[in-house]
Parts: structure tokens; sequence; C-alpha cells
């Protein structure tokens, strides 16, 4: 068996344990004679997973019982329109732009109602998070929006802002359960769990639970009410089955690591290999501002095109893939998720040191 190092931004690598797990159960789950694509989502056994797979979630983000956790479908693309449909009582938010991501949410936002940007990292290519402790927040505003980790530019909230007394609401699509979080300080965060949890098709929102109201935007779908999924504790219609039983795996498996406070250790390992060369490098730069450097998502440029496409083709060849950058950033990002060994890292400097040496005059 020949795996790779997979340094995809998503969807991105997994515990191998998982895998091997998920293909030993492939044919019979626990006995139940079925697959668990194949089951009932109305069946005991599959109520076992999917209760199974909250409760571990809880227990690792330390989540007050005051928060629903909801297992959704749409990705993060389309939370972008559901956040406005719950959560626009005054047809008022701000919006902070700190990437693609963010923008894509804010232009969303656009269709609903007055969404403000109130900061934005854009005139630099989102290469910093802008100082977000004295925003002009409108009084009125329903909610300040962030985009918490940013996949494309490799840049992280490492304080969030000062909301004024707003709610938060947060996009950790690409940094969810990288690290703890203290859940009380949002009203709502949620993340497409492809980047660092589990298989594309499920969205996990973690919403404070007087946030979850029939007030919703006039014409907001049965499907995007917040309030139907939360009644029916996520099985209103067939939820992603097969995909949230891989993400419950991987609780157990971030669990069995030692929890969050562990997995950011971890990740503060792999990061630090990394970022370290590329600050002693001649050839290979960081991009981003280094207080604001991301954990998840590391892009750097060697500053000449033909370089940059040569490493990535090489690095192919040596086993590291999917390190190609954004098409908006060019260059190349090496996503570090959860799953990535540490190992993998120190491998993949070692082959950056030996291509700078080797393409040096
Ligand atoms: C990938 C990503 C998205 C989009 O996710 P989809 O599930 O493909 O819609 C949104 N936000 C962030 C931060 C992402 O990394």
């Amino acid at each position: 068996m020949a795996r790779v190092y997979n340094f995809s931004a998503g969807p991105a690598v997994l515990p191998e344990e998982v895998l091997q797990e998920a293909a030993a159960e492939m044919m019979d789950y626990q006995g139940s004679g079925q697959s668990v694509m194949e089951m009932s989502h109305r069946s005991k056994v599959y109520d076992n997973i999917i209760k199974e797979a909250e409760a571990d979630l809880r227990d690792l983000l330390e989540i007050p019982d005051n928060y629903k956790v909801l297992f959704l479908q749409g990705g993060a693309s389309q939370f972008f329109a559901e956040v406005p449909m719950n959560l626009m009582k005054n047809k008022k938010a701000a919006y902070i732009i700190t990437g693609q991501w963010a923008k894509k949410a804010y232009k969303e936002a656009l269709i609903y109602g007055e969404a403000v940007a109130v900061a934005s990292s854009e005139d630099k290519t989102f290469s910093y998070i802008p100082d977000c402790s004295d925003l002009d927040i409108p009084e009125d505003a329903d909610y300040v929006y962030i985009c918490e980790n940013n996949t494309i530019y490799g840049t992280k909230f490492k304080t969030l802002p000062n909301t004024k007394g707003h709610l938060l609401v947060s996009d950790v699509s690409s940094c969810f359960l990288s690290e703890p979080m203290d859940i009380t300080k949002y009203g709502v965060v949620y993340g497409g769990v492809q980047k660092n949890i589990g298989p594309a098709g499920v969205v996990i929102a973690i919403i404070r639970e007087d946030l979850i109201t029939d007030d919703v935007l006039p014409g907001t779908p049965t499907m995007l009410k917040w309030k139907t999924q939360a009644d029916a504790d996520s099985l209103y219609n067939t939820p992603p089955c097969y995909n949230i039983y891989i993400c419950g795996k991987v609780f157990k498996w971030i669990k069995k690591m030692g929890g969050l406070s562990a997995m950011k250790e971890h990740n503060e390992k792999k990061a630090k290999i990394l970022y370290d060369f590329l600050d002693e490098s001649k050839m290979f730069k960081g991009t981003v501002v280094k207080e604001d450097r991301s954990l998840m998502n590391v892009p750097f440029v060697t500053g000449d095109k033909e370089l940059d496409a040569k490493f990535v083709a090489e690095a192919e060849k040596a086993g590291f893939v999917n390190l190609k950058g954004h098409r908006s950033v060019g260059g190349m990002r090496a996503s570090i998720y959860n799953a990535m060994p540490v190992e993998g890292v120190e491998k993949l400097v070692e082959f950056m040191k030996k291509f700078e040496k080797e393409n040096t005059k």
C-alpha cells in the first residue's frame, strides 16, 4: 500500500486508523449485517452512531448545554445564506473581510440585507488580519461575521474581534478541532468538515439555543431554517449518514490522541518545523505576516513562477501531493491538518532543502 503525504486544503488527509476501521466495518457494521451506507437513518443502530458523534464532539469542545449541535448539508457555502436568513432580524450585519470565503459570505448576505464590511485586508492580498479591537460596528447590526482561519491565504484570528456586545458568527471550516476554543464567546460556530474532520458533505453548526427560532426571513426554505433541523435533531430528512459516521470516528481518534490541547501541541510542532524553515530559506518564503500565521494552511512562494511549478511537479513525484497554491494566489500551499503526521512535515522540509540546494547556482 503506497500512501502519499497529502497536503490538500480540502478534501484532505484523514487519520489512517479511521480509514482502516471504516474498511473493516464496511461489510458488516458491528454485527448488523449491513454497511453504515445501507442502513436506515431511523434505525436504532444509526441513532447510536449520530448520538455518540454529537456526545464526543460536545466532550472535545466542551460545548455548553445551551448550544445545539447540528449536522447539516449544503457545505459551508450554503451556510453563507443560512446565517442572514436565520439571524438578520434588523436586516443588518457587520462582516470582516479576511479572504475569499469571508468575501463570499459577505456577498451572500447582501442578497438578504445590509451587510457592512467593517474591516478588510484585501489591500495586501489578505496577507494579514486587520486590527479588530475598535471597529465601527453599526449599533443595530444583528451579528459580526468572521472567517476564523483563512484557508486560501493562511491567516488566522489569534484574538477574536471586539464585537462591542454583538453576536459573533464564525466560519471555522479549516481550523475546526485543531485547538481548544471557547464556544461561549460565539453565537454561531460552523464549518464544512472536509478540511479537518471528515469526508465532504457535512457541515457542523454549533448554535446558541436562543438564536434558533421561527423568526427567520420570509421565504427561508424549511430545510434552511435552523429550527427545523434542531427540532428534529438533524434528522428532519435523510442526513449524510456515512459521512457523519466517519466524523464520529475522527472525534474518537482526537480523544485518543489526548483531545484538543494535545492536538494544538501536535499542530504547533508541525507548523514550527515548516515556518522555521521558511524563515531561514533563501529560496522559499512564507506569504503572510508572522503574527497572523495559520497553524493549518501554510502558503509559500519562491518568487519565480517557473520554479514554483518545477517544485510542485518534483514534490508530487516524491510523494508530496496537492502542494499547488490556490489559483488566486499561486505558489504553493501546504495544508497540515490534524491528520498530517509530524513525519510528513519533516520529510517535506527535507525535500525542500534538497530542492533548494539543487536549484541554487
Ligand atoms: C472550504 C471552505 C469553505 C467552503 O466550503 P464548501 O463546503 O465547499 O462550501 C468555506 N469557508 C472556509 C473557511 C473554507 O475553508
